[in-house]
């Protein structure tokens, strides 16, 4: 999340109607930190990127300087309500521990009467990190009781984890019903950034949007609607738009069931004034084997047997010129399938083309994430959100559960 300030922008508007972690008075009290520690694990449980925990360091080190009591649980992966070591946040603690440069204590559960005994021996400043909060059943069904337990820990709460706010679980909505609640300092930046971008963009604004499916793009489309000034389509979805617009496109990705909406939306967003480009050129296979033969042909001209797995050098020069003028851009999803190289250097030039733009840049959604880092430009773009739900639920204009959750600023 590197910022950079060559962006002519307005300062983004004030969009978080809740309180925030320097509105809460913390000193000497029993601090709650949810945050997302989620995060991938090999064979032999060692994590394999900590970019997550890194994230809320902020958070922690700020409740650690200010001699709060710091009190931190996460779930990790899908443990079905009960005890699993192939879910231990265990790896969690000794990472922290090198992170922080302080002792990181780690209780075997996350509620009962032996986690409350080490919560009330915590002196200032110390560090507790709970176990796994999905080894309960209680934790994902938000049961009242559960949330009621792990409130009894703490005096505040603070969520951190923007990943999992779109979440009604107990950790994220039931927590807060007992303990006044605040955003955490990546909260508050994806909030501000994910629904700032959206609310008051600097114009020209333009989206581009990317990804297998149009399904799942839909609802930030139909909420851009009357905010941007163009939108760029790239990826699998870009082929449910070609083939509703009446053209062939070989083997390609095409969503039979959303032909019309398609057609409906770029009618729509046309009517609007909104330009929307489509790939004219694309890296064609047969199949998805990386040795596979590859060919760039105009998109019309995919032929029976061959699929469009990435946008062609030309779409590259096109997007990239539509985006030379703009002043915000939001980007959520790849232009192909870059996972594999054959299939990447579409991803990884628009990557290039967004961090060289002067405009405040703002990347959402797992995968775009990914392909931000891999071309190397991770550092020249504004903001990348960490969530992947969460922010493509932002930017359709939903209310989060985590979020509605929170105490309301005072006014
Ligand atoms: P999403 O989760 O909808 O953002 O989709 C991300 C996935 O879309 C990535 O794993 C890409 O491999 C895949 N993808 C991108 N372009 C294409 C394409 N032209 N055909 C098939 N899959 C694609």
């Amino acid at each position: 999340m590197a910022q950079k300030n060559n962006a002519q922008s307005k300062p983004i508007k004030d969009v978080l109607d809740k309180l925030s972690v320097e509105e809460l008075d913390i000193a000497g009290k029993r601090v709650f930190i949810r945050a997302d520690f989620n995060v991938p694990l090999d064979d032999n449980l060692k994590i394999t990127d900590d970019k997550r925990i890194r994230s809320t360091l902020p958070t922690i080190n700020y409740a650690i300087d200010e001699g709060a009591k710091v009190i931190l649980a996460s779930h990790l992966g899908r443990p079905k309500g009960r005890p699993d070591p192939r879910y231990s946040l265990a790896p969690v603690a000794k990472r922290l521990q090198r992170l922080l440069n302080t002792e990181v204590l780690f209780a075997a559960d996350c509620i009962g009467p032996h986690v409350e005994g080490v919560v009330s021996k915590m002196k200032a400043g110390d560090v507790l990190l709970l176990e796994n909060l999905r080894y309960h059943v209680g934790e994902e069904t938000n049961d009242e009781d559960f949330a009621e337990s792990l409130s009894r820990l703490a005096d505040c709460f603070i969520n951190d984890a923007f990943g999992t706010a779109h979440r009604l679980h107990a950790s994220i909505v039931g927590i807060t019903k007992y303990l006044p609640s605040a955003a955490g300092f990546l909260m508050k930046k994806e909030i501000e950034h994910l629904k700032g971008v959206v609310t008051n963009p600097v114009r020209p604004f333009v989206a581009i949007l990317g990804g297998a499916k149009v399904s799942g793009k839909i609802g930030v489309l139909e909420h851009l609607e009357d905010k941007v000034e163009k939108v760029l389509i790239g990826g699998g979805m870009a082929f449910t738009f070609i083939k509703a617009m009446g053209y062939e496109v070989g083997d390609s990705l095409v969503e039979s069931d959303m032909l019309d909406t398609a057609q409906r939306i770029r009618k729509k967003l046309k009517s609007a004034g909104i330009k929307f480009y489509l790939p004219v050129d694309c890296v064609i296979a047969q199949t998805l084997e990386p040795g596979a033969e590859t060919k760039i042909v105009p998109t019309l001209e995919i032929p029976k047997g061959w699929r469009a797995l990435d946008i062609g050098p030309a779409t590259v020069k096109l997007f990239s010129i539509a985006l030379a003028n703009a002043k915000t851009i939001l980007w959520n999803g790849p232009m192909g399938v870059f996972e594999i190289d054959a299939f990447s250097r579409g991803t990884f030039a628009i990557a290039h083309s967004v961090a060289d733009a002067y405009a405040l840049t703002v990347v959402g959604g797992g995968d775009t994430d990914l392909a931000v880092h891999r071309a190397g430009v991770s550092d020249a773009v504004s903001f990348i959100s960490t969530g992947g739900g969460a922010s493509l639920q932002l930017l359709e204009g939903k209310e989060l559960p985590g979020i509605a959750a929170l105490t309301d600023k005072k006014t």
